[in-house]
């Protein structure tokens, strides 16, 4: 029996030892203060516990509320009505109702690109990208897959799968330097980064693009969080301001986060049918069997329609508001960002305290801190809403100060004969 072998991994591309190793502790840290693991009920904006305490939710990614909106509860229920199924489990390529062509052809005619839903972004990611890095999605060349460093989880996993098909780096963030060198010295190169990334910033579209021009370089962008929320009609960051938009741009966005409903969409452009027949064959979880299903599809039908009326613009011109209420009493590093994100600076001794006052307080804020992020920028993340009323905004201000947050400009202006530090 001694002679049984141990296995020694490699981990090139990923390592569950240092991820659960790292990131167990955090998150029992918050489990036992009562900031993970929250259970509640859901009623016009307030959360309810089976103990009674009521919450708003500040860490909630649906950016314009369109997943609450009555419309898109309506469209879900008279879609299943319609279409009599929720998902007819069979590869779409040989057999499918209209519902998902449907919803293609309408956020195809939405965002102006081709478009392939699939059932999540991470699905979309997981299929996409070992397709890109065997030369199959592109121009037949294998590319050198550049990871940003930053690029969220959900393309990070595709590594190991690249890898086998191609070469695969990962390079810090943003470093267009770096990418130009590799574009000098590889026939092809596919850059993997986040169109706007989760802690605010958006990726360097119009750099990428110099690069797109002078090498052909291939940018993969998940857009996720900024669809919706930004640009006309709702059309995300990177569609509002690439000037490069063909093959050599691919997109991925959420349809859960700002868009209010589920499923991803995959963004195309200059694309021929044979390919999204490839994609819908050999891109993964997209040749299984789970598609979007028929609520999910008439959820975004929904929102689709109000992208396509001046409620989206009212709706996205609240979250501004909100995002402006809320910079002005609270001070953080991103202030003045039209990103919806902030992260309010405490210590990792006192995040958590904190984050546990707040929620007393009457409002979810969720703490990140060492070792997940880096030393010294641990903090709440709070996102900003179109649906958050402004007492409700001026009230986690409050809550916030009072657990150690720094006051924004206008508050540390308003109270009349009080000291600014
Ligand atoms: C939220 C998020 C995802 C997850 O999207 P799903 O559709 O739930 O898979 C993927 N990528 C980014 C950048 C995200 O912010």
């Amino acid at each position: 029996m001694s002679e049984r072998k141990t296995i020694t991994p490699t981990h090139r591309y990923r390592n569950n030892d240092k991820l659960v190793g790292i990131g167990n502790a955090f998150w029992d840290t918050s489990y036992d203060n009562g900031v993970a693991g929250v259970v509640g009920d859901l009623k016009d904006g307030v959360f309810r516990m089976a103990d009674g305490h009521e919450f708003v939710n500040f860490t909630v990614c649906s950016y314009l509320d369109l997943d609450t909106h009555p419309k898109v509860i309506d469209g879900a229920v008279e879609s299943l009505r319609r279409f009599g199924m929720l998902d007819h489990c069979i590869p779409r390529t040989r057999v499918q109702t209209p519902v998902v062509l449907e919803l293609e052809e309408s956020l195809g005619e939405l965002f102006g690109a081709m478009v392939i839903n699939a059932v999540s972004t991470a699905a979309a990611s997981t299929g996409l990208l070992p397709l890109i890095a065997s030369g199959h999605l592109g121009n037949g060349t294998r590319p050198l897959m550049v990871f940003d460093k930053n690029a969220h989880v959900s393309m990070g996993n595709a590594k190991p799968n690249c890898a086998d098909e191609t070469e695969v780096v990962t390079s810090r963030h943003h470093d267009l330097e770096f990418l130009e060198d590799m574009c000098r010295t590889y026939e092809r190169v596919c850059y993997v980064v986040d169109g706007s990334d989760s802690l605010g910033g958006y990726a360097p579209v119009v750099e990428l693009a110099e690069l797109q021009e002078k090498y052909n370089l291939l940018v993969f962008y998940d857009d996720s969080h900024s669809l919706s929320a930004y640009g006309e009609r709702g059309i995300g960051y990177v569609r509002t301001h690439s000037p490069v938009l063909d093959e050599r741009t691919i997109t991925v966005a959420t349809l859960t986060k700002g868009f209010g409903a589920g499923g991803t969409a995959i963004l195309l452009d200059g694309y021929s049918q044979e390919t999204r027949r490839l994609i819908e064959r050999f891109a993964g979880p997209l040749g299984y069997s789970q598609k979007m299903n028929a609520a999910a599809v008439g959820a975004a039908m929904a929102s689709a329609e109000i992208h396509r009326t001046e409620e989206l613009t009212q709706l996205q011109g609240r979250l501004r508001a909100n995002i402006a209420l809320f910079d002005s009493l609270v001070a953080t590093e991103q202030a003045e960002s039209t990103f919806p994100i902030r992260v309010v600076p405490m210590t990792d001794e006192t995040v958590v305290e904190a984050a546990k006052q707040v929620f007393a307080a009457g409002f979810y804020t969720s703490p990140v801190f060492f070792p997940i992020v880096a030393r010294g920028t641990a903090g709440l993340r709070v996102m900003l809403r179109a649906g958050q009323t402004e007492d409700q905004i001026r009230r986690l201000a409050a809550a916030l100060v009072k657990a150690g947050a720094r006051p924004g400009a206008a508050a540390q202006a308003a109270p009349a004969g009080s000291v600014a530090e």
